[in-house]
């Protein structure tokens, strides 16, 4: 049988099935996968064949089988730090929260947001939460957020979670997918993702007014159903994700309006910072690359690794 990877407590998998049968399932003996070191063979959103054993109270499944993933997000286990621990695989779209205030996400928190996107391959959407509380300075601020990363080509909704306004447009870009919300602490997540289909209790809350007393907890990553015809998969307790290796030349790459220009700048390994003849230096002197992105690009590229592969993104 094949199924979808909904959970994983460390040695049980639930598994559905296209049907909607759920299955806890085990992984017999050893199980690697090629090309990667990860503390979790298996992870949500696995697509995985499986077979049935029966026993005498229970009927439970053996994973024989991972399909290819699309692609899978990762953070670096605490305990042994060749190895990543799989936080989720064959996510079609990050959503990334973004409030203007209370708390106030920066450029530079996003746009190491959309690099990390990028080097997964998958697919980022900005969501502008709050637009209830906005006055004209807060507004502005917002609209050129908007004009800075549409132009760029990434999606930007415009949504408030508390009047309900844009969750029907947020619905429609989740419908058919799996998703995965991020961002700030305080910037809505719980509250939207209670907007979009009520009575869903996510971890994310609770989970988090634990860490603020102290406790330690073991949290895993789950996928929900929701009733429109979408998935979402919640990861409470994880403050953010990394993205494995990335050189200096690659970094642009990861910037699609840098990306774009390339091929125009003079040296084909061009940092577009000292070198002459930079075609995103002359289009960021042309306004037509973002200050702020080149800020972002630059800090990158200086600070040290830490800075943009690790677990740093919320709060
Ligand atoms: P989380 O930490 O990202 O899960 O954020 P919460 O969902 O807990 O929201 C933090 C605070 O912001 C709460 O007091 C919410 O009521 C409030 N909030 C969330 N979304 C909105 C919104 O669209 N408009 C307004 N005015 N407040 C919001
Ligand atoms: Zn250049």
């Amino acid at each position: 049988m094949t199924g979808l990877v909904y959970k994983s407590t460390g040695s049980w998998y639930t598994v559905k099935t296209e049907e909607g049968a759920v299955f806890e399932c085990r992984i017999k003996g050893k199980f690697r996968i090629k090309g990667i070191k990860s503390t979790n063979p298996v992870s949500v959103g696995d697509v995985v064949d499986f077979d049935l054993e029966e026993t005498a109270d229970a009927v439970t499944g053996t994973i024989a089988h991972i399909h290819d993933r699309k692609n899978y997000i990762i953070r670096k286990s605490v305990n042994l730090s060749k190895q990543v621990h799989i936080i989720a695989a064959n996510i079609d779209t990050l959503f990334l929260l973004v409030t203007i205030n209370n708390p106030a996400t920066t450029t530079s928190f996003i746009d190491r947001f959309l690099v990390t996107a990028e080097a997964y391959g998958i697919e980022a959407v900005l969501v502008f939460n709050k637009i209830d509380t906005f006055d004209d300075t807060m507004l502005d601020d917002q609209l050129y957020l908007q004009f800075i990363y549409s132009r760029i080509g990434y999606k930007c909704l415009r949504v408030s979670a508390v009047s309900g306004k844009g969750i029907d447009e947020l619905r429609n870009e989740m419908k058919g997918n799996v998703s995965m919300f991020s961002g700030h602490s305080g910037v809505g997540k719980s509250t939207l993702v209670n907007a979009l289909q009520p009575n869903l209790q996510l971890k994310t809350k609770e989970i988090s007014e634990q860490h603020s007393q102290g406790q330690h907890t073991t949290t895993f990553a789950e996928m929900f159903d929701l009733d429109f015809g979408a998935k979402i998969i919640d990861t409470p307790g994880i403050r953010g994700f990394g993205v494995v290796d990335m050189d200096n030349d690659e970094l642009g790459d990861y910037f699609p309006e840098f990306f774009a220009l390339k091929d125009q700048c003079k040296f084909n390994n061009c940092l577009h910072k000292d070198e002459p003849h930079c075609a995103v230096k002359e289009a960021l002197e042309a306004d037509e690359i973002a200050w702020s992105r080149y800020r972002s690009y630059l800090q990158m590229l200086e600070g040290d690794e830490e800075h943009y592969r690790t677990d740093n993104y919320a709060d």
